[in-house]
């Protein structure tokens, strides 16, 4: 077996140990004679498994118990829908902060449920700046203010946390959650997708404060009130059990490498190294302000991008697989979430350094 360095955006890499615990617990659940994916959603094994995933990530994130923590489904797409369904009331305004792609997607979807006011945008600098805090225009009084924290094509990472006083934050930490410590305390709702950071896709994860639930519309649907998911342990009907279990495993993987401070530096240097290499060379570069780079998802660009086509079958073959950029914005794209060991950086930057020898 080899297992290649992936750099995948989304569905992203998983910690090998993992998917081994994973194998070995496949055919046959602890001596039950079936697997994860068989067994019912109220069978008190799987309501364990299920509790101690939830209990692991607030231990991990030092979730409160002003908190719920849903284990939901549809993708951070549908949490773009959500959040407005369930915090903007009639005649409301919500503030949002563009920053990149996702953020528009998240500002185009809201627009379909009330008033959003866009308080600030990188748009001009073609999102490679997050505009200073002291810029953003916010509405008088807005239902909350909505951002993205790390733009996964775009590469950008907010090096702070907005400071909107009593006004709920709202956050898309899709690409970004469990990458280092955060406050939890400083938002209203935390939602991310899990296939970047958490699991297998087929799992959203959503951390709201108790006291933003049960504000939803008589016609929101059932299955789209965050108030239904907190009222029955997200089991109002069946749950991905299988994505579920395995972020489970995923916590407790975390948990052994010294949790998400430990997590924090070795991401931190990973990035450094990354960016450090591509800032010193005259062939590969980065566009974003040197502040708000990603720690998680690395674009840059080749001098010639006529040799995109070669750089990638050539990484292909040398075992650095899903380096291709965005289809909207090109180039190539390195992600390196949690489980993207530092040798796969080290790895990557000398098959760059050469690849540059031979082509620069
Ligand atoms: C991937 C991603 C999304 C979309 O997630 P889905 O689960 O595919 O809906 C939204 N926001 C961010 C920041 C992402 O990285």
């Amino acid at each position: 077996m080899s297992r290649a360095y992936n750099f995948c955006a989304g569905p992203a890499a998983l910690p090998t140990d993992v998917l081994e615990q994973a194998r070995q617990e496949m055919l046959d659940y602890q001596g039950m004679g079936l697997s994860i994916m068989e067994m019912s959603h109220r069978d008190k094994v799987f309501v364990e498994i299920a509790e101690k995933a939830e209990q692991d990530l607030r231990s991990l994130m030092g979730i409160s118990d002003d908190y719920a923590v849903l284990f939901l489904q549809g993708g951070a797409s549908t949490q773009f829908a959500m959040v407005p369904m369930n915090l903007l009331g009639e005649g409301e305004t919500a503030d949002y902060i563009n920053t990149g792609q996702w953020s528009k997607k998240a500002i185009k979807e809201a627009g379909r449920y009330g008033n959003i006011n866009v308080a600030a945008s990188s748009e001009d600098t073609n999102f490679s700046t997050v505009p200073p805090q002291d810029s953003w225009q916010l509405s008088a009084n807005p239902a909350y203010v909505h951002y993205c924290p790390n733009e996964t094509i775009g590469g950008l990472e907010y090096s702070f946390v907005p400071d909107v006083g009593d006004t709920p934050l709202v956050a898309d930490m899709s690409s970004t959650i469990l990458s280092r410590p955060i406050d939890v305390n400083r938002f209203g709702v935390i939602y991310a997708g899990a296939q970047k950071n958490i699991g297998p896709a087929g799992l959203t994860l959503v951390i709201i404060r108790k006291d933003l639930l049960g504000k939803a519309g008589a016609h929101v649907p059932a299955m789209l009130n965050y108030q239904t998911h907190a009222d029955n342990g997200s089991m109002f009907n069946t749950p991905p059990t299988f994505s579920w279990y395995l972020a489970g495993l995923v916590f407790q993987w975390l948990k052994k490498q010294g949790g998400v401070a430990n997590m924090a530096e070795t991401n931190q240097r990973k990035a450094e190294k990354l960016y450090g290499f591509i800032d010193n060379s005259g062939f590969y570069s980065n566009p974003v302000e040197k502040i708000s780079r990603s720690w998680m998802n690395v674009p840059f660009v080749l001098a010639d991008a006529n040799l995109d086509k070669q750089f990638l079958s050539e990484a292909d073959q040398a075992g650095l697989l899903n380096l291709k950029g965005h289809r909207s914005v090109g180039g190539m794209r390195a992600s390196i979430y949690n489980a993207v060991p530092e040798a796969a950086v080290d790895t990557l930057i000398a098959f760059m350094a050469d690849f540059e020898k031979r082509n620069g």
